[in-house]
């Protein structure tokens, strides 16, 4: 079994860093789209949060994704987001149960 570096992403909100499967992932896909990424392998430009909805809370107070994604978000994004990230989070941490080793990668 060889032992690998887990990598490392910064919640865009708290600024912590932490290991990847411990965030959720929000991604800008190439066409502008702006959704949550559970599997992390969509296509596009990412941004990283804790599984934690007070994240969520703060990266839309202080507009966390405009900067992480590199484009202005809409606040009606962030209230649909928002949405999903409430209900992407029970599966969040039932997928984390799971996610015991590197899995399929
Ligand atoms: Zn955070």
């Amino acid at each position: 079994m060889r032992t690998r570096k887990i990598p490392q992403r910064k919640c865009v909100a708290c600024q912590q860093m932490m290991a990847k499967k411990e965030l959720i992932r929000i991604v800008r896909s190439p066409a502008g789209e702006t959704t949550i990424d559970l599997t992390g392998k969509k296509p596009g430009r990412g941004a990283y949060l804790c599984g934690k909805v007070s994240c969520f809370k703060l990266a839309k107070k202080s507009k966390a994704f405009d900067r992480a994604l590199k484009a202005p978000v809409d606040v009606a994004i962030y209230d649909r987001l928002e949405a999903e990230f409430i209900q992407a989070q029970d599966e969040f941490e039932a997928n984390k149960e799971h996610a015991d080793d590197d899995g399929d990668e």
